[in-house]
C-alpha cells in the first residue's frame, strides 16, 4: 500500500457521507436480507484470508460453504478479491468448483484493480456491491476508491473461532486501525 492510498482511505472514511459502513463481528452475524432490500446490494465482495476462514487456513469451514451457498441461492452474486498470491488459486478455484463464485487472487489491495475487474464480470454496478472484509485500510479502502458505496468491517475469523493467525504485528496494527476506523466513522455520524 503506498502512503498516498492510505491517506486516501482516510480521508474518505472522515468525509464521504454517502459511503454505508457497517460493524459486524462476523459474516455469521450480516443481515444479508437487508443488504438487498435496504440497501439494492447485488453482488457480495468478500475479503479471503480471515474473514471466510481462518488466516492462509486450507480448507474453508462449512459453515462458510453453508452461508456462502445459501446467498448464492438467494440471488447475490459472489466475488472474493483476495491479496493472497496465484500459488493458492488452484486451492481456491477447487473449493469453488460447485458455487459459482468469481475469484480474484493477487488484487494487491487496496489497488482498486480487483475491484474493478470482478464489477466488470458480474456486471453489477459499483453502488450495488458490498465489500466485506476484516481489515479496513486494505479491503474497504480498495473498495472505497474503486467507487463501492458499501462496506463491511468483521473481526478476524481467527480472533473469534479460532486457527491461524497472523503476525502478532499484523494484527496489533490492524486491530489499531479497526478502532481508529470504528471511533473516526462513529464521531462522524453523531456529528452529521
Ligand atoms: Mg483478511
Amino acid at each position: 500500500m503506498t502512503p498516498l492510498q492510505y491517506i486516501q482511505f482516510w480521508y474518505h472514511a472522515v468525509s464521504n457521507t454517502r459511503t454505508t459502513i457497517l460493524f459486524r463481528p462476523s459474516i455469521y452475524a450480516i443481515n444479508f436480507a437487508e443488504l438487498k432490500d435496504r440497501y439494492s446490494i447485488k453482488a457480495l465482495f468478500f475479503d479471503y484470508d480471515d474473514t471466510l476462514l481462518p488466516f492462509k487456513e486450507l480448507s474453508l469451514p462449512h459453515r462458510t460453504m453453508g452461508l456462502l451457498k445459501k446467498l448464492n441461492k438467494s440471488g447475490f452474486k459472489l466475488v472474493i478479491v483476495s491479496n493472497c498470491v496465484e500459488k493458492r488459486k488452484p486451492l481456491l478455484v477447487a473449493t469453488f468448483a460447485d458455487l459459482p463464485v468469481t475469484i480474484i487472487g493477487n488484487a494487491h489491495k487496496p489497488s482498486t484493480y480487483g475491484f474493478i475487474e470482478a464489477l466488470k464480470i458480474v456486471q453489477v454496478d459499483a453502488n450495488h456491491a458490498c465489500m466485506i472484509g476484516d481489515h479496513a485500510s486494505t479491503d474497504l479502502g480498495g473498495a472505497f476508491a474503486a467507487g463501492l458505496q458499501c462496506g463491511i468491517l468483521v473481526k478476524s475469523y481467527s480472533k473469534l473461532f479460532g486457527g491461524n493467525r497472523s503476525d502478532i504485528i499484523s494484527r496489533t496494527v490492524l486491530q489499531i486501525e479497526s478502532y481508529l476506523f470504528r471511533f473516526m466513522y462513529e464521531r462522524k455520524v453523531t456529528v452529521k
